[in-house]
């Protein structure tokens, strides 16, 4: 079983990961963990993410799928893993999709927790709270400023892998508002379900036509049609160089489009 769980900070993702793996036998790789296991052993990786971490900011997308290549290699990863904090990006996305082939691997589901703006605050407060009162080490991004860095990065960065997987057919939304054990079961259903159907060309312009709007429809303030998002995809998922500077080159300019 492989798995990506897909959420913002706060969304449970860490729960629902480490029940997952009692679950189905498999490991859960956390980049979050591997990278902050990389800052206290001083390594060069660690130097290089250290402060990007303390901002709340992405760690550069070549760090951090280095570090997922080669731990999906080793040999606890075999039976399957469920991905915790990656991918956060679509270059990321489509860079794991290569690794994937290339070692004749596929993926079995991406998991979306949706949860609400209001609700990760009041989230992550408790985390902190409880932290505090158990003595436990905070985290140096658990905090109220650094947060908002966090959930901004996950709207701007990651919420268009909601429709990246959509498009690839793969994605399986929950609502992570419920408790605990709700959450659970109905990830335990999705992933039971008959794969989702992959998102049509058609579908997505009629989505963004009644205007509906997702998180990866505003860009810059402005909505970005859905077809030229898909074909976008289509583009960056294509292997190849070509494709790969397509996508790179439209990648910059949505990039330079947000400021
Ligand atoms: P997390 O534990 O998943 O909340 O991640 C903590 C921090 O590690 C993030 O705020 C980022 O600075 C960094 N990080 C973790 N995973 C990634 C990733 N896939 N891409 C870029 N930065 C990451």
């Amino acid at each position: 079983m492989r798995l990506i769980l897909l959420g913002p900070p706060g969304a449970g993702k860490g729960t629902q990961a480490q029940r997952l793996v009692k679950k189905y036998g498999i490991v859960q790789l956390s980049t979050g963990d591997m990278l902050r296991a990389a800052v206290g052993a001083g390594t060069r990786i660690g130097q290089r993410a250290k402060d990007i971490m303390a901002r709340g900011e992405l760690v550069p997308d070549d760090v951090v799928v280095a570090i997922v290549a080669d731990r999906i290699d080793q040999p606890d990863a075999k039976k399957g893993f469920i991905l915790d904090g990656f991918p956060r990006t679509v270059p990321q996305a489509v860079a794991l999709d290569r690794m994937l082939t290339a070692k004749g691997m596929k993926l079995d589901g991406v998991i979306e927790l949706k949860v609400d703006a209001n609700i990760l605050h009041k989230r992550i407060a408790n985390r902190v709270a409880q932290a505090k009162a158990s003595g436990e080490a905070l985290r140096p991004d658990d905090n109220p400023e650094v947060l908002r860095t966090r959930i901004e990065a996950y709207r701007e960065q990651t919420a268009p892998l909601v429709d990246y997987y959509r498009w690839k057919g793969v994605l399986k939304s929950v609502n992570g508002m419920a408790p605990i054990a709700e959450v659970a079961n109905a990830i335990d259903s999705a992933l039971d379900a008959a794969p989702a159907k992959k998102a049509t060309r058609k579908k997505a312009t009629s989505k963004a036509v009644a205007g509906k709007r997702t998180a990866a429809t505003k860009v810059g303030g402005r909505k970005k049609p859905a077809a030229a998002r898909s074909g976008r995809f289509a583009a960056a998922a294509k292997p190849g160089r070509k494709a790969a500077a397509r996508s790179k080159t439209t990648l910059r300019k949505s990039k330079s489009r947000r400021g």
